[in-house]
């Protein structure tokens, strides 16, 4: 699934949902997800040995449907967004795609 239809897929499903959720909950909700992630990695190097070995595949799509959540309040398109960080990227520290102006 490409960005742009996970942002719509992402839209409609909260549509769809009775679920009310302030621009803060979305933002407390990612930064939650976040901390998840971050726990399920310690537990991934040994930390936390009674807890559960962590699913790190639905805990990282749990923080990409945050971040597309919250992006989509903004209308902001995520597939231009990585086009713009790539080509950032490409430039800084990519050798040989260095580009002059
Ligand atoms: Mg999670």
């Amino acid at each position: 699934m490409r960005l742009k239809e996970l942002q719509t897929w992402t839209k409609n499903a909260w549509k769809k949902s009775d679920k009310k959720v302030t621009e803060k909950d979305e933002l407390l909700f990612l930064f939650e997800e976040i901390g998840e992630v971050a726990e399920a990695i310690r537990i991934e190097n040994g930390f936390k040995k009674n807890k559960t070995k962590p699913d790190l595949e639905d805990e990282f799509g749990n923080v990409l449907l945050s971040l597309i959540t919250l992006a989509n309040r903004y209308n902001v398109d995520l597939e231009k967004g990585m086009k713009k960080t790539i080509k950032r990227i490409e430039e800084r520290y990519i050798k040989g795609q260095r580009r002059t102006k």
